[in-house]
């Protein structure tokens, strides 16, 4: 399969959409078409387990990967999931489910991407007969960070550097980064916001100079950011494995409708949801979860991008963005895949902050989407209830997307009384373990400075079992210490690499 960029001609295979992260044109890399997953093909996958099931799907994109070989590759990474399934799709009442995707090594859905990556890009550097090693930089406010060193360490050729901003991740995720283990990582803070650390990052891969001093030393850079198609396909396998657990335990007949809500910063996760659909599987409405940072819930009301406001930071920091990145290949399809136009409308999104669909496009965006927003107190209210009405306890993100979700769902009865809703099924994105104060907070009203004592006390609240590896943390020895200006970060790079 062949994959082009959103904002222009460059023609790319699967290995070099992934290798490289991004077009030459500033782009995004998108399959030149979709391809189709017939009704066969589901009731096939339905016998299935996860790793075969995201093989299959992973293959119809990527296929100079030798399917075998993905194969063992994605059952080595989700084989480090508790619990012996990647993506388990839980039955919450009648017509509703979570989708669990974080039992993985840091609790949180980054990790259905980040531990096949690894495997996505060495293998994709030997396709493209690429021999030098291979340095990953990261720029995070806090999950990608520990999912890409969990993913990545001691892998072989490959090296990483993770850049946090020191007043901006939580306890537990600094915590979670600062204890890394693996003989390839490196974890640095930088003095400032996670804006400063992104740009400093972004400063090294747009620096012709700083490649050069990487290559002498015989490297090659690259990222693992959310925009790149190895962090995005395997996402679009979880959608497909929902629905077939869903037929399966005959909670609906094959080929009816299902109605997916995800929690959204960079809308990464929600993307491969529509790809999912562009592919064949029967979905209803997408419904698009956003904190208080509600940018998102704006422009599908509108069909106007408006990045210039206030930035919030919320219990949910996850999805604490102004900039989607991944939108861009939703306006790209939204557009008639029309690259001129797109690349006009992100350069006004980068000199101006801001751009606007046409009216065409954004009936179009309505048809597929329902987009809303919670609010802190919405959040907590929902975790509360939630957990006093089903007994199940959810994290702060997880809690965004129920509060839309009802509201969704009330709204639609209202609207039209006789219609039967489609199943709805929540992506529930984070272990409520990883936000411990705020999920406390949320079920209980107190507060407690302490992140262990909070798990603690959930633990004793919720009976839900700890995650073995945020229990391991506290008794790991911290090995990354350093605060650096971001000025010299890339002296810090150029250290590491030796
Ligand atoms: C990253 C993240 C999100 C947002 O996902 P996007 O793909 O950026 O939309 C939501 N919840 C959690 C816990 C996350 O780590």
């Amino acid at each position: 399969m062949q994959f082009i960029s959103t904002r222009g001609q460059e023609t790319v295979t699967g290995a070099q959409a992934i290798v490289n992260g991004i077009a030459r044109d500033g782009g995004l890399f998108v399959p030149s078409s979709f391809p189709a997953v017939s009704r066969a093909e589901l009731e096939e996958m339905l016998g299935m387990d996860y790793p075969e099931r995201a093989a299959f799907i992973l293959h119809k994109y990527l296929d100079e990967y030798d399917k075998d070989e993905l194969l063992s590759a994605l059952k080595k990474a989700y084989s480090q999931f508790e619990g012996g399934d990647a993506a388990p799709l839980v039955r919450v009442e009648n017509g509703m489910y979570m989708l669990e995707l974080f039992h993985g090594p840091t609790c949180a859905f980054k990790d259905m991407a980040l531990t096949v990556l690894p495997y996505l890009l060495r293998k994709g550097c030997d396709l493209c007969g690429i021999r030098e090693n291979i340095l990953i930089l990261v720029a995070t406010s806090g999950d990608t960070g520990k999912a890409a060193l969990e993913g990545f360490k001691d892998a072989p050729g490959i090296k990483i550097m993770v850049f946090y901003p020191d007043d901006g991740v939580s306890k537990m995720q600094k915590l979670q980064m600062c204890t890394q283990e693996g003989g390839n990582v490196n974890v640095v803070a930088v003095k400032g916001n996670f804006d400063d650390c992104q740009t400093g990052v972004k400063k090294i891969f747009g620096s012709e100079d700083c490649k050069k001093k990487l290559a002498d030393k015989g490297y090659l850079l690259s990222s693992a950011n959310s925009i790149n198609f190895g962090r995005l396909a395997p996402q679009i396998c979880y959608y497909f494995s929902a629905y077939c657990d869903l037929v399966s335990s005959d909670q609906i007949k094959m080929g009816d409708k299902v109605n997916f809500t995800v929690p959204t910063g960079n809308f990464g996760n929600i993307l491969a949801a529509y790809y999912a659909k562009k592919m064949g599987l029967p979905v209803g409405t997408l419904v698009c979860a956003s904190n208080k940072n509600n940018v998102l819930t704006d422009f599908f009301a509108r069909g106007t991008y408006d990045a210039k406001r206030p930035f919030y930071k919320t219990m949910s920091p996850s999805m604490d963005i102004l900039v989607s990145s991944n939108l861009e290949r939703l306006i790209f399809e939204l557009s008639g895949r029309n690259a001129a136009l797109t690349a006009e409308r992100m350069a006004s999104l980068s000199s101006t902050g801001r751009y606007s669909v046409r009216a065409e496009e954004l009936k179009q965006m309505q048809a597929e989407f329902y987009a809303g927003y919670a609010g802190e107190g919405d959040t907590v209210d929902c975790i509360y209830e939630f957990f006093e009405e089903y007994g199940y306890p959810m994290d702060t993100h997880t809690g965004v997307a129920m509060s839309v979700a009802q509201r969704y769902e009330e709204k639609m009865k209202k609207d039209n009384p006789k219609e039967e809703l489609p199943p709805m099924v929540v992506v529930s994105t984070a272990s409520p373990y990883k936000f411990p104060q705020d999920v406390l907070y949320a079920l209980t009203g107190n507060d407690v400075k302490d992140s262990f004592k909070g798990i603690k006390r959930i633990n004793l609240l919720t009976a839900m079992k700890v995650p073995e590896p945020l229990k391991a943390i506290r008794y790991k020895p911290i090995l990354f210490k350093q605060t650096v200006t971001t000025e010299k970060m890339f002296d810090e790079v150029l250290k590491f690499i030796g």
